[in-house]
C-alpha cells in the first residue's frame, strides 16, 4: 500500500485550528493530491458517506453530535470497511484504546502529531484494515468451505481439546461447537470397531505425537451423543504454525453408512439370486466345501439334493415368464421350509435348485428331506389366477461316499436327477457310480455318431406288420442299425435319444426315410405286394421346420406313392404344440401319407384328444401285450384300446406279439393287426422279400375254424 492510494481523506474535526494544523502537514508533505474533505460532525459524515468514496477517515473524538466510542460506533456503521484514524486529546488514551476496540485503525494524540507521523499512521492504517478484510474473508470462505462439504472437520489443540467443529461434525458426534470446544477430543468423537465392539484409540494422537497424517482403522462406528452410531471413515491430520510446529489436528471424517450399505448388498448380490433371494452357486459351493471340512469331526455325512422341476418350460412358455418367477419363488420358500437353518437350498439358474443337507446320520435322513420336498412342491402353488401343479425330480449325492469334493458330489447329484426323471417324474434316486459309467458312454456314442453317416455305418431292418384275420403282410416297419466300428451293433433305444439330444436325427432320419423309400419303391417294382412301409419319427425330426419338406421331396426322388408310406409318432410328439402338430398332420393326410400313433398308452393318452389329430392307426405297446397273459381278461388295457381305437375308426395294431396266447387273445378281441417276434424278428431287406413272396411261416393260425 503505498501513500499514493490515499486519494480522498474525511476529516471530522469541529476544531477549526485542529482542521487547518492537519491541513497544512499534508501541505508541507507535498501529499496536495490527497483530496481532503473536512466536516464538522458525525451527521455531516454520515451525509458525506452516504454518496462518496473515501480512502480513510480521521475522526475527532470530541465531535458535538458524538464524542468517543459512540463517534467511532456511528463512523464504522456509515462506512464499515474504510480504516478509521482517530484524534484524541493528551490525556485520552483510555478511551482511544476503546476506540481500537471498536475497530478504529489508530489514534493520533493531538498536540503530538507532526507531519510525517502523521501520514506514517494513515499509511499503517489502510495497510491493517487492508490485511484485515482479506483475513475476514479469508477466514469467511474457510467456514464457508467448511460448513458447505459433506465432511465433518474438528480441530483440536495440541493437548487434544476441541478448538473447532463445522456443521456437519456437529449433526454427526450430537454435540453443538459451544458445547463441544475446550472438551476433550475423546469425550466428542467416540470410536469403536463395529465387529469386536471394543474402543480405537484416537487418531489424532498419533497425527499429534508422530506428526504425520493417520486413518482410522477400516470397519469403524462413530458413537455419537445420544448413543447411537455410525460407520464412519476418516483422516486426521497435524495443524502446523508458521515454524512448522505441530499445534494441533484436524480431523475429517465421513458417513459412509450408505457406502457399507451399498458395498454389503454388493456382496450379497454377489452370493444370491436375485429371483429367490436363496444363495448362488458360488456361495453354495463355498457351503457345502465347509461341510465338507466340518462333517466328519462329527462323524457325519453330507448330503447334496439335485432338484430340477417336471414340466416347467411348459409353464413358462404357456403362461408367461412373470407366473413362472412366482412359481419359482413359491417353490423356493416351500424348500426352505423342508429344510434346518444350518442347511442351504440355492438356485443354480432356470428351474434347478441345488440343497445342502450338511450334517446326516445316515442317507436315509436325506431321503426323507427329499420326499418332503416331493410332496410340499407337488401341492399346487396357487398363483394368480392359476393353480399351478408341478412337480419335481431329485437326485441325491452322499458325502464321503459320492464324492471328496463340493463339484463332484453336485455333478453327481446331477446325474442322479436324470436318472430320477427317467424313472418317471416325482421321484428320488440316489447317485450310483454305474450312472456315470453311462453318462461317460453317452458322451462317447455321439462321437461315433457324428462320423456313422459317412461311414456307412447303419443299416434298415424290416419286421413284417400281419394282417390276423387272413395271416398277410399288410406292411414293413423299418428299424434302423447301427455297427459300430468297434462296439459291434448298437440298439437303436441307445442311440436314438442321444442323436436327438445333439440333433443328429434329422440328418439321420433323412437317410431312414430315403433308404425305406427307395426299398419300398424297389420291392414294389419288382412286383410285391408290400403294404406300407412303416417309418419311425422322431420328436426332433418331426418339429424341425424343413420336414415336411423333405418328406415330400424324398417321397418325389424315390417316385414312391405317398398312400405306401405310414409315419410312425409318438404320442408325447403330438401332444406338445399340438395346434402346430395338427397343421402337419393334415398337409401329410392331404398328400396321402398314413400316420401311425406309436407306443400307445406310454403317453398322457387322451383319446379324445387324439381325436383332434387325422391320425390312421394306434400301435398298443408291447408292455400292454404282455400283460395279456398275465390278466388275460377283458378289463385289460388292451382291450380297452382296440375297443376305443375302433370307435374313432382307427386301425390296431398290437406291436411286440411273442406268443400263440398273446396271438389269440388279440385275434379274438379284434385286433386286426400285429407285428413281433412271433412272426418275424426285424430281418434284413432280402429275407424280408422273402417273406413277401412266401408269406409268414405261421399261416397255421389262420386256418379259419
Ligand atoms: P418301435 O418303433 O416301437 O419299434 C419296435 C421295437 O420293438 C423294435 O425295436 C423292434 O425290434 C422291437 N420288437 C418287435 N417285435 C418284438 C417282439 O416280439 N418282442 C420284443 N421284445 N421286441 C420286439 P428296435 O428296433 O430296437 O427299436 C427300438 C425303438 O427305436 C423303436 O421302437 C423306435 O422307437 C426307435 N427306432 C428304431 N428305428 C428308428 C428310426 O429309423 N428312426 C427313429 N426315429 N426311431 C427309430
Ligand atoms: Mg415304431
Ligand atoms: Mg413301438
Amino acid at each position: 500500500m503505498s501513500e499514493k492510494s490515499i486519494r480522498k481523506l474525511l476529516l471530522v474535526e469541529d476544531n477549526p485550528g485542529d482542521a487547518r494544523l492537519l491541513r497544512e502537514m499534508f501541505n508541507d508533505q507535498g501529499s496536495e493530491n490527497v483530496e481532503l474533505t473536512h466536516v464538522k460532525s458525525i451527521g455531516d459524515a454520515e451525509k458525506h458517506l452516504l454518496d462518496h468514496a473515501v480512502d480513510i477517515i480521521v475522526l475527532d473524538l470530541g465531535l458535538p453530535d458524538a464524542q468517543g466510542v459512540s463517534a467511532v460506533r456511528r463512523t464504522h456503521a456509515a462506512a464499515p470497511h474504510i480504516p478509521l484514524v482517530v484524534l484524541t486529546g493528551l490525556d485520552d488514551e483510555v478511551m482511544a484504546a476503546q476506540a481500537l476496540q471498536e475497530g478504529a485503525q489508530d489514534y493520533l494524540i493531538k498536540g503530538e502529531i507532526d507531519a510525517r507521523s502523521l501520514l506514517r499512521s494513515l499509511r499503517y492504517a489502510v495497510e491493517r484494515k487492508n490485511a484485515e478484510e482479506a483475513l475476514f474473508v479469508e477466514k469467511e470462505r474457510a467456514l464457508v468451505t467448511l460448513n458447505s462439504i459433506g465432511d465433518a472437520v474438528i480441530c483440536t489443540d495440541i493437548s487434544g481439546n476441541i478448538t473447532y467443529l463445522n456443521l456437519v461434525a456437529e449433526k454427526m458426534t450430537g454435540w453443538p461447537l459451544q458445547e463441544a470446544a475446550g472438551r476433550p477430543m475423546a469425550e466428542v468423537f467416540r470410536i469403536l470397531d463395529a465387529t469386536s465392539r471394543e474402543t480405537i484409540p484416537n487418531p489424532m494422537e498419533m497425527a499429534v505425537g508422530e506428526n504425520r497424517t493417520a486413518h482410522l482403522p477400516p470397519n469403524c462406528v462413530l458413537l455419537r451423543r445420544d448413543g447411537s452410531e455410525i460407520p464412519i471413515e476418516d483422516s486426521v491430520s497435524p495443524i502446523h504454525d508458521r515454524e512448522g510446529q505441530v499445534t494441533g489436528a484436524v480431523i475429517v471424517f465421513s458417513d459412509v453408512s450408505a457406502a457399507r450399505a451399498m458395498t454389503l448388498q454388493m456382496a450379497h448380490s454377489a452370493q444370491h439370486d436375485f429371483l429367490t433371494g436363496l444363495p448362488n452357486r458360488m456361495l453354495f459351493n463355498d457351503r457345502v466345501s465347509q461341510a465338507i471340512i466340518l462333517a466328519p469331526r462329527h462323524a457325519k455325512k453330507v448330503a447334496v439334493l439335485f432338484l430340477d422341476l417336471d414340466g416347467f418350460k411348459h409353464i413358462n412358455d404357456s403362461l408367461g415368464h412373470a407366473i413362472g418367477d412366482k412359481l419359482l419363488q413359491s417353490i423356493a420358500s416351500r424348500l426352505v421350509h423342508c429344510v434346518r437353518g444350518t442347511d442351504t437350498v440355492s438356485r443354480q439358474g432356470g428351474d434347478e435348485f441345488v440343497v445342502l443337507l450338511s450334517e446326516v446320520e445316515h442317507p436315509e435322513d436325506a431321503a426323507i428331506t427329499a420326499r418332503r420336498m416331493l410332496q410340499t412342491v407337488a401341492e399346487p402353488h396357487s398363483i394368480d389366477p392359476h393353480d399351478l401343479h408341478v412337480t419335481v425330480s431329485i437326485g441325491l449325492s452322499v458325502f464321503p461316499d459320492d464324492g471328496q469334493d463340493a463339484e463332484t458330489l453336485i455333478k453327481n447329484a446331477d446325474t442322479a436327477m436324470y436318472q430320477a426323471k427317467e424313472n418317471g417324474r416325482q421321484s428320488y434316486q440316489f447317485f450310483k457310480p454305474a450312472m456315470n459309467v453311462r453318462a461317460v458312454e453317452r458322451q462317447s456314442i455321439e462321437e461315433s455318431l457324428r462320423r456313422a453317416l459317412e461311414r456307412e455305418e447303419f443299416a434298415l431292418h424290416y419286421q413284417p406288420k400281419v394282417n390276423l384275420r387272413t395271416g398277410e403282410i399288410t406292411g414293413a416297419e423299418a428299424l434302423i442299425r447301427w455297427t459300430h466300428p468297434t462296439r459291434g451293433s448298437v440298439s437303436p433305444a441307445q442311440f436314438i435319444p442321444v442323436a436327438e439330444d445333439c440333433g443328429l436325427i434329422v440328418p439321420i432320419g433323412n437317410w431312414v426315410l430315403r433308404e425305406a423309400c427307395k426299398q419300398a419303391r424297389a420291392w414294389l417294382d419288382a412286383g410285391l405286394s408290400l403294404g406300407t412301409m412303416a417309418v419311425n419319427i422322431s420328436a426332433m425330426e418331426f418339429r424341425h421346420e424343413n420336414f415336411l419338406e423333405s418328406v415330400f421331396a424324398i417321397l418325389g426322388e424315390t417316385g414312391l406313392d405317398p398312400k405306401s408310406l405310414e409315419l410312425e409318432l409318438t404320442e408325447s410328439v403330438l401332444m406338445k404344440r399340438a395346434e402346430s402338430a395338427a397343421a402337419v398332420l393334415q398337409t401329410l393326410k392331404a398328400r396321402g401319407v398314413q400316420v401311425a400313433v406309436d407306443d400307445f398308452g406310454t403317453g398322457y393318452s387322451s383319446l379324445s384328444y387324439l381325436r383332434k389329430f387325422p391320425i390312421d392307426a394306434l400301435k398298443i405297446d408291447q408292455s400292454f401285450v404282455r400283460e395279456i397273459t398275465i390278466v388275460p381278461d377283458d378289463t385289460s388295457i388292451v382291450t380297452a384300446i382296440i375297443s376305443m381305437a375302433r370307435s374313432l375308426k382307427l386301425r390296431v395294431v398290437a406291436e411286440g406279439v411273442e406268443k400263440l396266447e398273446e396271438l389269440e387273445f388279440l385275434q379274438a378281441h379284434q385286433c386286426e393287426e400285429a407285428q413281433g417276434y412271433y412272426f418275424s424278428r426285424p430281418v434284413l431287406p432280402e429275407q424280408f422279400a422273402k417273406l413277401l413272396k412266401t408269406g409268414t411261416p405261421v399261416a397255421a393260425v389262420y386256418v379259419p375254424s
